[in-house]
């Protein structure tokens, strides 16, 4: 429409599309179908107040955009990262599902890593592990990924990546490194209560 304009505002690490339109009030809201925060203003509003409206704001939006997060999780909880059920006892099928999920991962650590800081891991090896859904060795910087994972959910395998990319920054599990994991996935609490309810075997 004409006499329209919109512009773009950080809050926080929360994008806001901010529309100065022909309208009385400031109203503010997060569109479900994709998860933005979305403002509309009046048109003549002056910008640095908005800023200030959009502070005023950000509790708010900082939790409405962790509800709806948590909301797709539990509607993503049963379908699983690649159609698969089980893993395969065949040692030749489960060959290929082993690579099936070290491609999988290798393109989601393309995705996490650079969010996190430089460092990259060495080697990335997918095993059957019976009590781990990941481990992490600090010193030579190398992960290991439970093949199971590959008959989970896509979140799950996203969580255990970004938990063990943040091993390779953290050795153990202090503040930092969930500040680290936080920082990235602010829904890690509810990923991880969630796994511990689809374990490995
Ligand atoms: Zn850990």
């Amino acid at each position: 429409m004409r006499g329209e304009k919109t512009e773009e505002y950080v809050v926080g690490k929360i994008r806001v599309l901010v529309t100065y339109k022909k309208v009385k009030n400031l109203n503010l809201r997060i569109r479900v179908r994709d998860g933005k925060a979305i403002a509309s203003v009046p048109r003549r509003y002056p910008p640095e107040k908005v800023h200030y409206w959009l502070e005023s704001q950000r509790e708010w939006l900082e939790h409405q955009t962790l509800k709806l997060a948590q909301m797709r999780l539990r509607q993503s909880e049963t379908v699983a990262a690649a159609g698969i059920e089980k893993i395969s006892e065949n040692p030749c099928q489960q060959k290929q599902q082993r690579e099936q999920l070290h491609a999988k991962a290798m393109r989601m650590i393309e995705i996490w890593a650079p969010k996190m800081g430089e460092l990259r891991p060495s080697s990335l090896t997918i095993r059957i592990m019976r009590t781990r859904w990941g481990s992490c060795n600090h010193a030579t910087r190398s992960i290991n990924l439970n093949l199971e994972l590959l008959a989970r959910p896509e979140w799950a395998l996203e969580y255990v990546i970004v938990h063990e990319l943040a091993h390779l920054y953290h050795r153990g599990h202090g503040p930092q490194f969930w500040e680290m994991v936080e920082d990235v996935l602010p829904d890690w609490k509810e990923r991880r209560r969630a796994l511990r309810k689809i374990p490995p075997i």
